[in-house]
């Protein structure tokens, strides 16, 4: 199964990092980032980091991070595959995997 790299980023870019993070991970606003105890290891100061601008996160205390992808499957520990599907979902993007084989669905 393989999404084309242009559907992957429009996939991406159609969703705000902060939103489908803060479903969750409570955040809350600092600046021109959102904070939170990080789900990934133990700790009682947020330095969980989610990026707005950039669409990332980070944290400073586990050094885990990346795009939101990422963290879906840092998360859920799914597959990127499955990370893709589970934002399309959510934006209501179909992924035409079987195109090859079912070119006049739909
Ligand atoms: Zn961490």
């Amino acid at each position: 199964m393989r999404i084309p790299e242009h559907t992957i980023e429009e996939i991406r870019s159609s969703v705000s990092i902060v939103d489908i993070i803060s479903s969750y991970v409570q955040l809350r606003k600092r600046g021109k980032n959102f904070i939170g105890l990080c789900p990934f290891n133990q700790e009682k100061t947020p330095s969980f980091t989610v990026s707005e601008e950039k669409q990332i996160f980070h944290c400073f205390g586990c050094h885990t991070g990346g795009n939101v992808y990422k963290f879906l499957m840092e998360y859920k520990s799914i597959s990127f595959i499955e990370a893709v599907k589970e934002v399309a979902e959510i934006v209501g993007i179909s992924l035409n995997f079987e195109e090859d084989r079912f070119e006049s669905a739909n």
